[in-house]
């Protein structure tokens, strides 16, 4: 239901004057009005006007070299905050850009709304060839949540309200708001224009599960003898972080955090059983996901990973995930925060707790995991390896919890994700859903605008270099972003030759011994070169306490790192090219 708008002082003063308006200023009061305060950008033909008259208006525009990493800024800042990130883009080129991040969000369930400035439908459906031509809405579709046009002024409200409910109701993700350059332009009274406009109430209602859904998981798992709690992205999203320690740790059942969830118990946690994951999936036999998919990054729910048969309760708010690809023996449909406080209802001091047997052997596998990578992680190679740098970027950022942590790369991913701790929630955004490079700019700028707090981007070389020209935004903006590359000189590693002997190098090899740090010194950043675990320790301390934009280059062994981390069954062609 929406707000019935009393005639505003504005109004009323229109009406004496006679006042019109135009669709730039609308779409802006649209946006104000539904408390969203940023726009991530970047301008040109048709909506440059639209990005300054937003600042104008007291919003933050925070303008992009690329489009994608505006999206990607968008994004996060829509995970963070439960509102939808708002990303602006010029028509076709730049719309098509920020589509990838659309999809992106689309993919993780991030909600954001994508505003593309549109050429003349007229031309567009004659193809006629008009500047930038291309029929955005119907190429947005596929990838997005939702897509929506608006034809005329005195539909940017509902448009805009519909772009918000879409996004962030029910499953979250990316929806495209087509704005065509004549609508923009087109004046309105500016009475009938502020009438015109929606609040969104209630833009995600709460949606409780069933109690029969309910019973059904508490039943499943009070027979459980090993039972297991998986947290996904889905939980940390929902903002119910007190509800679901206390699941944990009234039921006593160990759990293991998906990346993006880790942080949302301290990674430390007693009843973490990360350092024993192999064991835990294979051993379980009834495992309850929190906001979790059981796609690829699960291996499907199937196989030599989840070894013994299971039981599986699935807390998610999509009634398709269910059965999406195994059997799921008890669904409970709801938010997460609904569903847990329900599940709860039925956790008194008579619910069993998970069996002494199967406790131990998780803590005796943990203990032995742990003593194992701690001897990896105190060796000192030189050239450092990425497990001392990891160690000493790990010894760091413990002091300093509040921190976000951007992570991305093939090794940098696969490494840091294991041996960087996380100790509270929704401070670590990564490759995600697909597992794809390129975000890490765009989520760092987009987190450090949203908590105007310290962000550390740890890079692998390869993925830096799809947004690495975004250090001039964050420079632009003087925000308090560490970006860490990892560099060997390649992607995966340095050392590939170029089999025939010719001039080219191999194609996973970038120019040797690159000084990554010179390049935020153009733009008035500060650089470090770090060649030892002692040098990074120092390098990020002072980066940290400098709170201004920081890169530092760090050199790793190129002959570190293995083919597409640990995906290398993703990549059959090349372990055949390697016998
Ligand atoms: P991960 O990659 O961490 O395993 P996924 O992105 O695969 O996490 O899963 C997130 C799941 O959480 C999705 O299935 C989505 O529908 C669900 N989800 C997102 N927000 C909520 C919410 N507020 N309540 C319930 N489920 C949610």
């Amino acid at each position: 239901m929406a707000d019935v708008l009393e005639i505003t002082p504005q109004a009323a003063e229109a009406v004496e004057t006679q006042q019109t308006t135009d669709g730039f200023h609308l779409v802006i009061d649209a946006l104000k009005l539904n408390d969203i305060d940023t726009i991530f950008g970047l301008v040109g033909i048709p909506i440059t006007d639209l990005a300054r008259l937003a600042q104008a208006e007291g919003m933050r525009f925070i303008g992009f070299r690329h489009e994608q990493h505006a999206g990607n800024a968008a994004a996060i800042a829509g995970y963070m905050t439960k509102k939808p990130g708002i990303c602006l883009t010029v028509s076709a080129p730049g719309f098509l850009n920020g589509l990838t991040a659309l999809a992106n969000a689309t993919t993780n369930c991030f909600p954001m709304i994508l505003i593309s400035g549109s050429s003349e439908r007229e031309i567009v459906d004659l193809q006629q060839g008009d500047y930038e031509e291309m029929d955005q809405l119907n190429a947005a579709k596929p990838y997005a949540k939702a897509a929506y046009r608006v034809l005329h002024a005195e539909d940017i409200g509902i448009g805009v309200a519909r772009a918000i409910r879409a996004a962030v109701s029910g499953r979250p993700g990316g929806v495209y708001l087509d704005l065509p350059a004549k609508l923009l332009a087109q004046t309105i009274d500016a009475v009938k224009a502020q009438q015109s406009l929606i609040r969104v109430i209630d833009a995600a209602p709460a949606q409780f599960p069933g109690p029969e859904s309910v019973k059904r998981a508490l039943d499943v798992l009070k027979g459980a003898k090993r039972p297991l709690i998986l947290l996904g992205k889905g939980a940390a999203y929902a903002q119910a972080d007190a509800e679901i320690r206390a699941l944990v740790e009234k039921t006593g059942i160990p759990y293991l955090p998906m990346s993006m969830a880790k942080g949302l118990l301290p990674d430390t946690h007693a009843q973490s059983a990360s350092a024993a994951r192999s064991f835990v999936l294979a051993e379980a036999d009834v495992v309850l996901l929190i906001g979790a998919r059981l796609n690829w990054l699960l291996s499907h729910g199937k196989g030599k990973t989840w070894g013994a048969p299971k039981k599986f309760i699935q807390v998610d708010i999509s009634p398709t995930e269910i059965d999406s690809n195994v059997a799921i023996a008890a669904p409970v449909i709801g938010d997460i925060g609904s569903c847990v406080t329900a599940l709860l209802g039925g956790i008194d001091a008579n619910f069993p707790k998970p069996p002494a047997e199967w406790t131990n052997a998780i803590t005796e596998r943990k203990n032995k995991n742990l003593a194992k990578m701690a001897a990896t992680l105190d060796k000192n190679p030189s050239p450092m390896n990425f497990h001392s740098a990891l160690r000493a970027i790990r010894d760091v950022l413990k002091e300093r919890p509040d921190i976000n942590v951007v992570n991305e790369g093939a090794n940098t991913l696969d490494y840091a994700r294991s041996i960087i701790d996380m100790y509270q929630p929704r401070k670590r955004f990564d490759s995600g859903t697909w597992g794809i490079m390129g975000i890490g700019m765009g989520f760092a700028i987009g987190a450090a605008v949203t908590s105007g707090t310290q962000v550390v981007a740890i890079e692998g070389d390869s993925a830096f270099g799809f947004s690495g020209m975004e250090l001039e935004t964050i420079c632009r903006y003087d925000l308090p972003v560490c970006t860490i590359v990892f560099n060997n000189n390649g992607v995966y590693r340095g050392t590939d030759v170029n089999p025939t002997g010719g001039k080219d190098v191999a194609p996973t090899v970038f120019v040797k011994n690159a000084r990554y740090d010179k390049m935020i010194e153009a733009f008035g950043g500060i650089g470090y070169h770090a060649t030892t675990p002692e040098e990074l320790t120092k390098a990020l301390q002072e980066a940290i306490a400098s709170g201004k934009p920081t890169l530092i280059n760090a050199v790793i062994d190129e002959a570190a790192g293995t083919e597409s981390g640990r995906l290398t069954n993703l990549n059959p062609q090349s372990a055949a090219m390697k016998k």
